[in-house]
């Protein structure tokens, strides 16, 4: 029996979003249209043009896209979520004694969940499935809720791994204080028992939290930390990451100790490996951008933070370089205190083009994607649409100002809008509907965020 005129002779599956401009990211770069894309078990069965995957799937649910463009979820490879709502306080601490420091210092489970459920929501409605925290939340199971709770994929990993934690109070001041530094590990020993606490996370089958093996780095690491911390991703077959080159004259002073650029060091050292990936790298000479290539170290790309080093001076950003040479890229927010999420790509734009060597629309979008992905090393699961991938995706509006469908990825991942975004879903499971998340109350979600730095604000002297 023909397929065609047979239902019963196709394949079934739960959802078919159709009609479509499907960007799916992969190796090719192919865009279908109109295209479809099927979705069995939270996975992508099929991807390709409406009538091939009409003719092969017969779906529970089908979704029209309205001629709209449909792509993998967003990424933010990088933030310090639990100070999300610290974004505006800054002003307040100016002319005080209280600096950032107090701030992490005094943050509680309540506020750390308060802050990362609230930065969920906005990425779910600036079109991002994901975000990845580089072990700077106290209380990971704090944060951990938030994935089931609203519907998004979080990394994560230990808290505050570093022996010299108080190598940071003498280069970056402002970011710390004696609360805050109390509550780092006091030496190898205590950072060594903190490594692979979060690992057991990985062991939940279709579980919305990974983790992975990261060091807070920028210099706050021993060797043998850095060493036991790269042999312990290594074994358990997770990420290894790490702060490295944020400021560029820091990066300089640790070569000055060092007697040799760092990135030659790490080489040298066997150090330098796949699984690696270094946060910033905002100093890269070019003979670096070939070794980390050649060792495919991963890089997370922080613009708004470079273009603030490019204005201090000794910055040599190659990210462009870096992702031509087939290093893995990926695009991160940092603490996005001066922007919204959905600014990320016009940033990535602003800072390679201040650095003289802009990214294309098409490299900006795979950065935010199947670039952000692997830098955390999900490339396998998600970061395109590709059969066998966890059904991580957007449906943008085709009603958009934007969205007028000669250039996708610049409509899409360069020319920021929240707007745009009609339908997220997560494992297959829509998150956003017609522009509103699903499963919460966005409203309250809000007031608990604004009531928690109300009272860690005046906790920490900043209000009365
Ligand atoms: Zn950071």
């Amino acid at each position: 029996m023909d397929p065609q005129t047979n239902p019963q002779a196709k394949e079934s599956c739960d959802l078919i979003v159709h009609n479509g401009i499907v960007v799916a990211v992969d190796a090719a770069d192919r865009i279908f249209s109109p295209g479809a894309i099927a979705i069995r078990d939270g996975r992508i069965i099929a991807v390709g043009r409406d009538a091939e995957v009409a003719q092969r799937f017969h779906a529970a649910e089908r979704l029209d896209a309205s001629g709209g463009v449909i792509h993998p979820g967003f990424i933010d490879a990088h933030i310090h979520v639990s100070q999300y709502t610290a974004r505006s306080v800054i002003t307040l601490m100016e002319g005080t004694t209280v600096t950032q420091g107090h701030w992490k210092g005094e943050l509680r489970p309540n506020d750390e969940h308060a802050s990362a459920k609230l930065a969920a929501v906005d990425y779910l409605k600036c079109g991002y499935t994901g975000f990845v925290d580089p072990g700077t939340i106290f209380e990971p199971d704090a944060v951990a809720a938030v994935a089931d709770e609203i519907g998004i994929r979080i990394w994560l990993t230990d808290p505050y791994v570093a022996d010299r934690g108080d190598i940071l109070r003498a280069e970056l001041g402002y970011l710390v204080s004696d609360s805050f530094l109390a509550r780092w590990p006091r030496n190898l020993d205590e950072a060594t028992k903190r490594l692979g606490g979060q690992l057991f996370r990985n062991a939940r089958a279709n579980g919305l939290v990974r983790a992975f093996i990261g060091i807070f780095g920028e210099d706050t690491d021993s060797p043998e930390l850095n060493r036991a911390a790269f042999e312990m991703a290594r074994q358990t077959g997770v990420r290894f990451q790490k702060h490295l080159g944020y400021v560029p004259a820091t990066h300089l002073a640790h070569e000055q100790k060092l007697g040799d650029s760092i990135i030659r060091h790490l080489d040298k050292e066997g150090l330098l490996a796949s699984h690696v990936t270094f946060i910033h790298m905002n100093l890269v000479r070019p003979d670096e951008v070939d070794t980390l290539a050649r060792n495919q170290v991963g890089i997370v790309w922080c613009p708004y933070s470079q273009m603030q080093m490019l204005g201090r001076g000794g910055a040599e950003p190659r990210m462009a370089a870096l992702h031509r040479a087939g290093t893995p890229v990926g695009i991160a927010s940092d603490i996005p205190r001066t922007h919204n999420f959905d600014a990320l790509g016009t940033l990535a734009m602003a800072a390679s083009s201040a650095a003289g060597d802009p990214l294309t629309f098409k490299e900006i979008l795979r950065a935010l994607t199947i670039g952000a992905a692997a830098t955390v090393g999900a490339e396998g699961e998600v970061g395109s649409l590709e059969p066998g991938k966890l059904a991580d995706f957007v449906v943008r509006a085709a009603t958009s100002s934007q969205g007028f469908g000669f250039d996708p990825p610049l409509e899409n991942a360069v020319i920021g809008n929240s707007q745009s975004v009609r339908h997220v879903f997560v494992n297959g499971v829509a998150r956003v509907r017609d522009g509103d998340v699903v499963q919460c109350d966005e409203g309250a979600v809000v007031a608990a965020a604004h009531a928690s730095a109300r009272a860690l604000a005046a906790r920490i002297g900043l209000t009365a």
